[in-house]
């Protein structure tokens, strides 16, 4: 595939992939947010029965890396589909969110904290 990828390009592939198979007759919107769970389960199954420096140690192994790449794009395929079906535009919905998350924790207060901003 030539050109850049984007989130949209991405999407209308992923849409013409569903629907040349006929699936969007399976893909409701719960099933779709239930696709995308099982999926970051599948992610947080990498991790399973190691210990956490351990796998941090691991994180740049191919296996680990090719493991933790697939349940990845596993993950956004689903996101974009809830998107696609909610219309959400999810680069401008994250980018405000990280704005809320700067206003909710300011540096002064959050750095060096894991502490809930609620408890800032
Ligand atoms: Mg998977």
């Amino acid at each position: 595939m030539s050109g850049e990828i984007t989130l949209q390009n991405l999407t209308e592939r992923l849409i013409a992939f569903r629907d040349e198979r006929d699936w969007r007759q399976f893909h409701s919107l719960k099933d779709l947010i239930v696709s995308l769970n099982l999926e970051a389960a599948e992610l947080l199954e990498l991790t399973q029965w190691k210990g956490e420096k351990d796998f941090e140690a691991s994180a740049n192994d191919e296996s680990v890396k090719a493991g933790v790449s697939e349940e990845c794009a596993d993950v956004l395929l689903y996101l974009l589909l809830i998107a696609e079906r909610c219309g959400i535009d999810l680069l401008a919905a994250a980018s405000e969110k990280i704005e809320r998350n700067a206003q909710k924790y300011p540096v002064e207060k959050a750095r060096g904290s894991a502490r809930k901003y609620t408890e800032l």
